[in-house]
């Protein structure tokens, strides 16, 4: 099993929650690993990578140019500017953006999450449009009409809800001349989603690494337009510029490509087969037990393409209150609140490690205060 360096005082973690940046997103394969190693022991000249590199990500999500960012929230702040300033490499040298010179870049207020930071952080100015509840194709017109450099999209089922459809979104603002950017930071599995917003018109694509792509942590994608995506490395590292405060090394880079790659190669049949297993598993271990319901979820809790299971229950303990305890073990067992938190916890065969951690969370599941309020023993 794979260790941290010792002496560190750092806790075993099982994830059986989802990919979590505090934690480490997700996991690497060993070929990942193994090519991170090897790069980072040899020179390499750092823009003839990324266009090998973007020469790939491009042929596998279809797009005209891809490049490799330092995770999904830099991949957003740059596709911004690339939208803001192009190839003006003046206006690049004067970012962030002040004042009257600060382009709008429009984002639908149901659709406001915390990475919109990376979008503000280059001093563009954010225009909402619409409501938590609801977004009127009028209005994202008239703000077209008002000048915008771009609009950002974020991709997910409680994103877009109230949101306006993608593709009819993307006919409006090209209308205007204006780009649309879509964050799908965490729209993997299914691997379709690689390519899917680019055939609805997105013009440029974001995608973590460090979550269903198992991909290294500090990674992410972005895929789309050739003048955007140049016009974006420009102003990165190895360049000085806006970029260079999100240095990519050259293992993010390798390990990224490696990732991507296996995830487009894996046995996607074999790979649900062993989510359904684990799902299943532990569904048949609570479901009428102990005054339990058990019940296998779908789809992920953004869309994502993976079974999930529920377990759910009325009274003590809160569910928020059992994930701390598990939380607190050793090893300690990282589980999610339910979509509705009042009604229980979920368990995400997707970033467990291997089978065997299954039966840990539920060995813990049977010792902890869940089973000792329990209304009737285990039979
Ligand atoms: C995780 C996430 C990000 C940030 O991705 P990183 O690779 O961690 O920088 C951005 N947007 C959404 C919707 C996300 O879920």
């Amino acid at each position: 099993m794979p260790r941290l360096p010792e002496g560190l005082g750092l806790p075993r973690i099982i994830n059986a929650a989802d990919t979590y940046s505090e934690i480490g997103g997700s996991v690497v394969a060993p070929e990942v690993a193994d090519a991170m190693a090897q790069a980072a022991r040899v020179y390499v000249p750092m823009e003839k990578l990324q266009d090998a590199v973007g020469e790939r990500i491009a042929a596998i999500t279809r797009t005209e140019a891809g490049m490799v960012s330092a995770g999904a929230a830099a991949g957003l702040a740059m596709a911004t500017i690339s939208c803001t300033v192009g190839n003006d490499a003046a206006r690049a040298a004067r970012l962030p953006h002040e004042g009257s010179d600060a382009p709008a870049v429009i984002l639908q207020r149901c659709q406001r999450i915390p990475y919109d930071h990376a979008i503000r952080m280059t001093g563009a100015r954010l225009v909402e449009i619409g409501f938590c509840d609801q977004t009127a194709e009028w209005e994202l017109s008239a703000a077209l009409e008002d000048g915008a450099a771009a609009f950002v999209h974020i991709a997910g089922t409680p994103f877009e809800r109230h949101a306006i459809d993608l593709p009819r979104a993307c006919a409006l603002c090209h209308d205007h001349g204006v780009p649309v950017i879509v964050d799908a930071a965490a729209q993997l599995p299914p691997v379709e989603n690689l390519w899917r917003y680019g055939e609805q018109g997105a013009d440029l694509v974001v995608f973590s690494g460090g979550k269903g792509l198992n991909g290294p942590q500090g990674s992410g994608i972005v895929a789309g337009r050739a003048d955007l995506i140049a016009a974006a490395r420009a102003h990165m590292s190895p360049n000085h510029g806006f970029g260079r405060a999100m240095k990519l090394g050259r293992e993010q880079i390798v390990g990224l490509m490696v990732a991507l790659e296996l995830f487009v190669a894996r046995d996607w049949k074999k790979q649900h087969e062993t989510w359904e297993t684990r799902v299943a598993h532990v569904v048949d271990a609570f479901d009428g037990k102990l005054g339990l319901t058990a019940e296998r979820l779908w789809p992920g809790r953004l869309g994502q393409h993976y079974p999930r299971a529920f377990i759910g229950w009325s009274g003590n303990p809160a569910p928020r209150d059992l994930i701390a305890e598990l939380a607190s073990g050793d090893p300690q067992i990282h589980l999610d609140l339910h979509e509705d938190a009042r009604r229980g916890v979920t368990i995400n065969p997707m970033v467990l490690t291997n089978d065997e951690e299954v039966d840990i969370v539920i060995r813990a599941l049977l010792g902890s205060s869940l089973t000792r309020n329990a209304k009737a023993p285990v039979t």
